[in-house]
């Protein structure tokens, strides 16, 4: 596989030769402008070139595969795309992206996801609709029970492509792969891009390779505001309240589990906030519920798991906390990126006990133009060198 990197940058989207139904609805969307990753990857995506782009999300990358798709899609009559992701969330947020920019051109979409009745979307498969937005398991079970539902697919986007290898969708994706047949275009999204994503590409991909790089993909954006509070853990709770106390709008509060996203959940409604929580152990109607309501602004706070890092696309996401610190440094950028999106400004606030030492390190470079601020005035981490070394003998 050989990467080029991209040099054209279109600078708006009427030079991009967009289908005309699209340029409509961007109007009625009041996107004018194209992001980085859309200058790039849309012109790129419309030659039929395969790409690799390296964009978080916020970046516009949503819009960066959905418009060259469905000019792809109205340019040859014939030809089917599918989307793979990698939470059933993301795949119905990008569902919702599709449905608006599909108003004016006939173009069927079918979401296939866990959570949701197998045979009701067996059935619209059968149909072979023009698009699927799909997670790789229930793509998967899907073509095991009908190997043809991926005929004539000529487009295949792998969005969020780290974060689906990293929840062990390997597998899946190499199968879903093994049923693909004839001449397709890959574009692939990442936020990173290690060993194992490029592994994927070469499996999807053929070898020339357009690879567009956004610099600033891999930092938090600078309307972003940070603040990191050095306290015990017994000190949590009542900080977190006072922050909360004095944020208006919508916040995100982020806990490393979900036995403390239950506990932080709990305690928030006990003191009259307008809060709920979600994570992966409720089911997927509780789980659409609570997303529905925040975006709705029905709800103030919601109290997460790392399942709703990456994604969620929520404007009004004034503040993100991070009660506890994520298990991968990548999900830290993906938290914090849920809010300061598509220019608006937004805060994150980071709570660092004596034993995140390790963790700390880690996302420290992300957390660069942050204040600091020493709740506890003890306060200093665990040397865990120290304190992993066996005792010595008398
Ligand atoms: P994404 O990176 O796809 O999650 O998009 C982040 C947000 O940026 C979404 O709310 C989009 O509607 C918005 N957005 C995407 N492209 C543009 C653009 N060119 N101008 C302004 N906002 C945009």
């Amino acid at each position: 596989m050989k990467l080029h990197t991209s040099s054209h940058k279109a600078k708006s989207f009427q030079e991009m030769n967009l289908a005309p139904a699209l340029m409509t609805v961007l109007q009625k969307m009041k996107i004018s402008k194209p992001t980085p990753v859309q200058s790039q990857a849309i012109p790129a995506g419309l030659e039929g070139s395969d790409l690799i782009a390296i964009a978080q999300t916020g970046s516009g990358k949503t819009l960066a595969f959905a418009l060259s798709l469905l000019t792809t899609l109205h340019q040859k009559p014939q030809a089917r795309a599918l989307i793979l992701v990698p939470s059933r969330e993301m795949a119905q947020q990008i569902y919702k992206v599709f449905l608006e920019l599909c108003v004016e051109m006939p173009v069927s979409v079918c979401l296939a996801i866990g959570g949701t009745t197998g045979s009701k979307q067996a059935n619209q498969l059968k149909k072979n609709p023009r698009l699927i937005i799909a997670t790789p398991g229930r793509m998967n079970d899907h073509l095991s029970t009908n190997k043809l539902l991926l005929q004539n697919v000529q487009v295949i986007v792998l969005d969020e492509a780290d974060r689906m290898l990293d929840m062990g969708f390997a597998p899946q994706l190499k199968t879903i792969q093994n049923t693909l047949r004839g001449p397709r275009q890959t574009m692939m999204f990442s936020a990173s891009f290690g060993s194992n994503v490029e592994a994927m590409a070469k499996l999807f991909m053929r070898n020339e390779v357009m690879m567009i790089r956004s610099e600033k993909a891999e930092a938090p954006v600078s309307s972003l505001k940070q603040k990191v509070l050095f306290l015990d853990r017994t000190m949590k709770n009542d900080r977190l309240l006072d922050e909360l106390n004095a944020t208006r709008g919508g916040v995100i509060v982020f806990t490393g589990n979900q036995d403390s996203c239950e506990a932080v959940g709990n305690y928030l409604q006990e003191y009259g906030f307008s809060a709920d929580l979600i994570h992966g152990g409720l089911s997927q109607g509780q789980r659409n519920r609570v997303v529905r309501a925040f975006r709705e602004g029905e709800l103030r706070i919601v109290v997460a798991t790392d399942l709703l890092a990456r994604g969620l696309d929520v404007p009004h996401v004034d503040h993100v906390v991070n009660f506890d610190l994520p298990f991968q440094p990548e999900d830290f950028l993906h938290r914090i990126g849920r809010t300061a999106r598509a220019g608006r400004s937004g805060e994150a606030i980071t709570f660092v006990t004596p034993s995140d030492t390790r963790m700390y390190g880690r996302i420290k470079g992300y957390l660069k133009d942050a204040e600091e601020i020493k709740v506890d005035p003890r306060f200093s981490f665990i040397d865990r060198s120290k304190k992993d070394r066996p005792a010595k003998r008398r």
